[in-house]
């Protein structure tokens, strides 16, 4: 089994993340959160929103509706060009997306040491993407390179074909042409159509941002690898509305401060890295992406995009309603520019997943273990009674209570303390704290370390304090 699939296994098994409609057979690219993953989801979203919105008084949060007027769409450009290039393997059935194929043979020559090869099939994609005829040119080089079919191995592949992701649905009884509105694609456009409600509401002068967790949906046709590419699934984005001009030094500092934000959720530095993109939309004047090194290589978790005046000028254009902004120190009026972060809230748990993932071999038996960072990890502590008797597991419940008014804490009094620990290992709960016979007379605990499996004695009474110590300063070891 290759980690992915060590990871989708645990999940079911423990809780995390199960396929949606299990009893129906699952729905394609669909997921739902079990317990303990709906807490490592919460974790996660809660952090970005303290980080986002409370840490930078310039921020506002924003809660819009997944459905819109259907003009958002046209005016910002998804129906017309919200498209991804497709091919098929014919052998396996399989379908690709052809820019996806072709990055992956690129990334194989670099590390097979043929730079030069490289860099002349990177040159000619590029040109590719620019292309009018961008599907032909993309085919063209798939077949020059000999591209194979990932899962197949056969070189027997159609046209590329364009598809668009959008999913349509219709308000009201009647269905015709008239009553088409769709489930949003992307949470940011419900902050561009309340940029001037929300501006005014909140008296922000820019620089100031805008940010949202939201749900999104696609109809990708290629919908593999678990959650990290799904039909329906969640971002967390941040539109940073600047003065025009000023934009890359914004761009640069949200750069920054965006890849911080994984590191500090415990992702190690070395496994992420910046991606710039290719092909830049036409608007834009930059764009990176923040990428992990997961099981199936090097992948997107975040775009950080520069996106100019584009989206505000549009809406402007197509609502016919002033989306200018007037700066009382330049005492101009202007339509802002924007720096975008847009971070997959999905791809960023299977991150940690993924990054949290270990299996040791103690004493002769394997330990799966999950090394969240503690403040991201579903349940923080762990109370077990040493035995089902004198007085003990009345004064764990009494210590759960306590703790639960504190952060999430679980109580478990079933089966040997062994194998209460591997539980908590598995769940990536990083403290285990026993009530035994000392307990009972002297009111001290032992706390046992998920990660270094050593115990310490504390007094019970200071339990709360000195855990949630050990999880500020908590930090990965090797
Ligand atoms: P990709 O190229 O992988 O399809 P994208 O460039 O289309 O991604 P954006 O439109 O920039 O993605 O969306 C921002 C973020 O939303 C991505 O970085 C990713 O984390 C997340 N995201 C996009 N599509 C999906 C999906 N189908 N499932 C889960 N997360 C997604």
């Amino acid at each position: 089994m290759d980690l992915l699939e060590k990871i989708v296994s645990l999940s079911k098994r423990r809780g995390f993340v199960f396929p949606s409609s299990d009893i129906y057979g699952g729905l394609g690219a669909t997921y739902d959160y079990g317990p303990l993953g709906v807490e490592l989801k919460r974790n996660v979203k809660e952090r970005w929103w303290r980080e986002m919105v409370y840490r930078h008084d310039n921020i506002e949060g924003l809660d819009a509706a997944i459905l819109m007027h259907p003009t958002v769409w046209k005016a910002s450009g998804h129906v017309d060009a919200f498209h991804d290039p497709m091919i098929d393997d014919k052998a396996s059935k399989r379908r690709y997306r052809a820019d996806d194929l072709i990055e992956r043979h690129i990334e194989k020559l670099e590390t097979s040491g043929k730079g030069k090869q490289a860099r002349d099939v990177r040159t000619r994609f590029v040109a590719a993407l620019h292309s009018d005829d961008m599907p032909k040119e993309l085919h063209r080089i798939i077949l020059d390179e000999e591209i194979r079919g990932p899962d197949s191995g056969a070189f027997d592949w159609t046209e590329v074909r364009q598809f668009n992701l959008m999913f349509e649905t219709h308000a009201g009884a009647v269905v015709d042409d008239e009553t088409k509105i769709y489930l949003r694609p992307e949470t940011a456009q419900g902050i561009f159509v309340n940029f001037r409600l929300a501006q005014e509401t909140a008296r922000q002068q820019v620089p100031f941002g805008i940010a949202q967790i939201g749900k999104a949906f696609r109809n990708e046709i290629v919908a593999r690898r678990f959650i990290f590419r799904m039909r329906e699934f969640e971002q967390m984005e941040m539109q940073y509305f600047v003065c025009p001009g000023t934009q890359m030094e914004h761009f640069e500092e949200w750069r920054a401060k965006r890849m911080q934000w994984h590191i500090d959720n415990g992702v190690r530095p070395e496994r992420l890295r910046w991606h710039e993109h290719e092909k830049l939309a036409h608007y834009a004047d930059a764009a990176f992406d923040v990428q992990y090194d997961f099981p199936m290589g090097w992948q997107e978790i975040e775009g950080i995009h520069s996106r100019t005046d584009f989206d505000l000028k549009r809406h402007q254009e197509f609502s016919g309603k002033k989306m200018e902004y007037f700066d009382p120190h330049r005492k101009e009026k202007y339509i802002p520019y924007v720096v975008e972060t847009s971070a997959g809230l999905d791809r960023t748990i299977l991150m940690l997943l993924c990054e949290a993932y270990e299996e040791e071999h103690i004493e002769g038996e394997e330990r799966v273990v999950m090394k969240f960072h503690p403040e991201v990890a579903p349940v923080k502590a762990a109370v077990f009674p040493l035995v089902k008797r004198d007085g003990m597991p009345e004064t764990a419940q009494a210590l759960a209570a306590d703790l639960r008014g504190h952060f999430n804490a679980f109580y478990d009094d079933s089966g040997s303390i062994g194998k209460r620990y591997r539980r908590m290992d598995e769940a990536g709960t990083p403290f285990c704290i026993t009530v035994d016979g000392e307990t009972m007379e002297t009111g001290s605990v032992t706390i046992r370390d998920r990660d270094s499996m050593s115990q310490e004695r504390i007094p019970k009474d200071n339990a709360a304090d000195y855990l949630k110590d050990r999880m500020r300063t908590w930090s990965r070891s090797a």
